[in-house]
């Protein structure tokens, strides 16, 4: 979970929370339900009860989009797909697992999961609405039923649109991946299908706002939805791309053999000389009594004034070596790459049995990942 989310509980072992901008919607959702929703269809109640009726309406609203989460979740667990977490946001929710499905009937069910249950709910609330017109219910009760049942179903139908990474998205790659076995292909015409219907989202908001009077802060909605599906549809392809071509990569496959050391005793002015400007290249693991004490970089050295150079020796610029930035060379290279963006490094120097025998860096992965893709291997 982001450190910006608010913890709210934990229900089946997953820890919800809420963004921040969850409540700015939360609140936008009550007024606009008790001040315009609820005041056209129910008239003349007292004020008090527009309120009760926009604030019951707007929590079960929310709930229901953390049960359609909370399904997609329990379907991945009972899978043995990890959820640490679930995350509410401006457009839904969106859960955090460890790993993707690794087969087509794991998507399959994870996906339908959220619209199924968004489904249920509409018939549920469906029947309380009408049970509540057949027994004359109180308006608090039949004004939020009627309202849910209607949500839900658009909320069952939206995200069955068939366009990564709507859930409807999600079943129409599983469907081809299963028809096909081939997830990168799946996942390709997927993503089209959801930058397709991310465009046309766009091209509708755009117009909303241009021809209507009323209806212009829809389209402002519908423009903002339409540019988040499209980023996420774009790259989610491309994380599954770098899945597939990353996998059965070791960092032996990857990594620069033949690394040159530099000696932790030298001064600062002999290593830019004679490491730096001689072999051009930007960080060089630093040796001491043959054990390496960490990897020195040309913005370590940029931080010490060039006047103390000569006194200066490399030893005293380099950070000490951490765990995450050593790695033995059978590491699988997607998990290179994560801990490698999960420290914000740009390297990891390759330890095999306390000898050093290579460096991985960001550039050594996009070569090893570019020629791979061009020889579709
Ligand atoms: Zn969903």
């Amino acid at each position: 979970m982001a450190h910006q989310d608010i913890r709210i509980g934990k229900i089946f072992g997953i820890e919800i929370g809420v963004s921040f901008s969850w409540f700015v919607i939360f609140g936008l959702v009550t007024v606009l339900l008790a001040t315009a929703y609820f005041p056209q269809n129910y008239p003349k109640l007292p004020r008090y009860e527009y309120l009760a009726l926009g604030l019951i309406t707007a929590l079960l609203f929310f709930a229901s989009v953390l049960t359609h989460e909370l399904m997609h979740s329990v379907v991945a667990k009972l899978n043995n797909i990890p959820i640490h977490s679930i995350t509410l946001f401006i457009f839904g929710g969106v859960a955090h697992m460890d790993r993707d499905a690794e087969k087509p009937r794991e998507e399959f069910l994870m996906a339908a999961a959220g619209p199924v249950t968004s489904l249920v709910l509409s018939l549920l609330f469906a029947m309380i609405y009408l049970a509540s017109t057949a027994f004359h219910l109180p308006v608090l009760i039949a004004g939020p039923a009627l309202y849910l049942a209607i949500i839900n179903l658009y909320l069952a139908l939206f995200n069955l649109v068939p366009g990564f990474p709507l859930d409807g998205g999600r079943v129409l790659r599983a469907v081809i991946w299963w028809a096909t076995g081939d997830v990168r292909r799946a996942t390709r015409i997927a993503s089209r299908f959801g930058q397709a219907f991310a465009a046309f989202l766009i091209a509708v908001g755009i117009l909303m706002v241009f021809s209507s009077q009323t209806l212009w802060l829809d389209g402002i909605w519908f423009i903002f939805i339409g540019l988040f599906l499209w980023q996420v549809a774009a790259a989610g392809y491309e994380e599954v791309v770098l899945h597939n071509v990353l996998n059965n990569v070791t960092v032996a496959d990857i990594m620069t053999r033949d690394v040159i050391a530099a000696d932790a005793t030298i001064m600062l002015d002999a290593l830019v000389n004679e490491y730096f400007m001689r072999y051009k290249h930007s960080r060089f693991p630093v040796e001491e009594d043959g054990h390496t004490i960490g990897v020195v970089t040309l913005d370590d050295v940029k931080d010490v004034p060039r006047e103390k150079w000569p006194q200066t020796r490399t030893r005293a610029i380099t950070p000490p070596l951490s765990d995450e930035e050593a790695v033995a060379s059978t590491t699988p290279a997607e998990e290179a790459l994560s801990r490698m963006m999960a420290a914000k490094r740009g390297h990891l120097i390759v330890i095999d049995d306390d000898v050093l025998v290579g460096i991985m860096t960001m550039n050594d992965l996009a070569t090893a990942v570019r020629m791979r893709r061009g020889l579709g291997v």
